[in-house]
Formats: C-alpha cells, sequence, structure tokens
C-alpha cells in the first residue's frame, strides 16, 4: 500500500474528508433532547448518499451503521439505536465516507446544553490538542512527534489519552500505515513524508485511560464510565507543515441552540 498519494489521490480523500464534515453538521442540525442515536444515523446515510457517496463504516468488518455515535462515556465506536439523547450528555460523532474508491474520515464531540463546565473543558481540551499536534506537523517529523503534543498537553489539566486506540493512514482504505498515537515521545515513531495522508484523533478520558470493550464487539468505553471526547482531523504532510483535508467550519457554522459546538 502506497503510503505517499499523488496530487489526484490527495484531492479525492479531500472531496471525500469535507463531505463528512458536511455530514456531521447536518447530523449536529438534528441533535436534541429525546432524539435517538438511530435517527440521527438515517439523516447522515441519506445525506451521504444523496451526495452520490457511500457511507465507509457500514458494513466495514461489519459494522451496521453509517456513524458511530458514542455518548459520555462512549470512548469510541458506540453503535447508533434506540439511545435517546438528553440533556448534558457529550456526543461524539465520527463518520467516515468514500468517494470514487478514496475514503473521508473526522469526528467531533458536542455537548447537549446544559453542559457541565468540566465536560465543556474537556471537549475544547481534546479539539485544541488536536490543533496542536496537526500544528508541529512538517516532512522529517515523527508520529512520536504529534503523539508528544497532545499528551503533554492533555495530561497538564489531568486528562488521560486512551492508548488502546490511534489514529491511522487514509487512501483507499479507511486503515493504512502509520499508526499514529495520541501519546508518545519526540523523534519515535514512523517519520512523515510529504504527501502521506494521516488521520489524528485524540481519545481523551476525564478518569482512567483504561477502555473495556462491550459484549456487542465495538462499543468502547472508559473502565470507570468517567466522560471521554473524541475529535479527528485528516491531513496530508507537506514539506512545511500539514494541509488539513477535512474541516470543522460547516460544523462550526451550525445554530442550534440545544447544542453546545466547540470553536
Ligand atoms: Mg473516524
Ligand atoms: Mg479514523
Amino acid at each position: 500500500m502506497a503510503l505517499i498519494k499523488t496530487e489526484i489521490e490527495i484531492e479525492k480523500i479531500r472531496t471525500s474528508s469535507l463531505l463528512v464534515g458536511k455530514t456531521i453538521a447536518e447530523v449536529a442540525r438534528h441533535i436534541k433532547p429525546g432524539v435517538t442515536t438511530l435517527a440521527l444515523d438515517k439523516i447522515a446515510e441519506e445525506f451521504i448518499r444523496d451526495h452520490k457517496a457511500k457511507p465507509a463504516f457500514k458494513g466495514y468488518h461489519g459494522f451496521p451503521a453509517t456513524l458511530c455515535i458514542s455518548v459520555n462515556e462512549v470512548v469510541v465506536h458506540g453503535i447508533p439505536g434506540k439511545r435517546e439523547l438528553k440533556e448534558g450528555d457529550l456526543i461524539s460523532i465520527d463518520c467516515g465516507t468514500i468517494i470514487d474508491g478514496y475514503f473521508g474520515d473526522s469526528a467531533f464531540s458536542f455537548g447537549l446544553v446544559p453542559v457541565a463546565v468540566e465536560l465543556e473543558l474537556l471537549m475544547k481540551r481534546t479539539h485544541d490538542s488536536l490543533l496542536k499536534g496537526i500544528a508541529i506537523i512538517a516532512a522529517g517529523k515523527r508520529v512520536g512527534d504529534i503523539g508528544y503534543e497532545v499528551q503533554t498537553y492533555v495530561e497538564s489539566f489531568g486528562y488521560t489519552v486512551v492508548r488502546d486506540l490511534v489514529g491511522h493512514g487514509l487512501g483507499s482504505s479507511l486503515h493504512e500505515k502509520p499508526e499514529v498515537p495520541n501519546y508518545g515521545r519526540k523523534g519515535n515513531g514512523a517519520k512523515l513524508e510529504a504527501g502521506m495522508v494521516i488521520c489524528i484523533e485524540p481519545m481523551i478520558n476525564l478518569g482512567t485511560r483504561q477502555v473495556t470493550q462491550e459484549n456487542d464487539g465495538w462499543t468502547i468505553r472508559t473502565m470507570d464510565r468517567k466522560p471521554s471526547a473524541h475529535f479527528e482531523h485528516a491531513v496530508v504532510i507537506r514539506n512545511n507543515g500539514a494541509d488539513i483535508l477535512s474541516s470543522f467550519s460547516e460544523i462550526e457554522q451550525v445554530i442550534n441552540p440545544d447544542i453546545l459546538i466547540t470553536r
């Protein structure tokens, strides 16, 4: 599997990743108390298919839905279902699409107002840790440099970094090399080269970093059942930085008084 993408491939991954941001924004317009996570999933699937794309997660190793919707103590891979969202929930939405054989992948966490201050801060700092990890990227750096930035920032607030799940390369497959942990040491790990496309996706916990998988074979939740936040961008490595292929700008423009949107 080629780690270095051509500019044509990069633009296809960008197109797909931008649709993911638009899809999450569309879902965000519909988050309100009492809505089920399955209803949000249907909105996402219809939106993606209306844009002549395919949901990337549906059927991936048997995953049954378009979105991963992970509420409160669920870290990632929550399966949409009958659960009704309620005030105070922290809702992480992860989405993937396929357009013309290339994958998009991005995630965002929302609060259903009123949100506890400690959850608002957890989301804000997880969001910012993603941007800090991206900010140090350049050809010649290593994945450990990204992880170091994310980890040192969030641990300064007493949060913990999930280790069992990591970011990844992205292209004509949803998960390619290299693995991109959200923890690490400067100068360690795979070298970043211009043209590589990676997803950086910090999963940050209020309590323990230990996680456990539910019997459904998917849902990952914190061992202590304290909340977790998740944000994800797909980026291409350039000689002097990173070009973010996904986008939160559509999400940031959503007007929905029921939700808290981290900016
Ligand atoms: Mg994702
Ligand atoms: Mg991902």
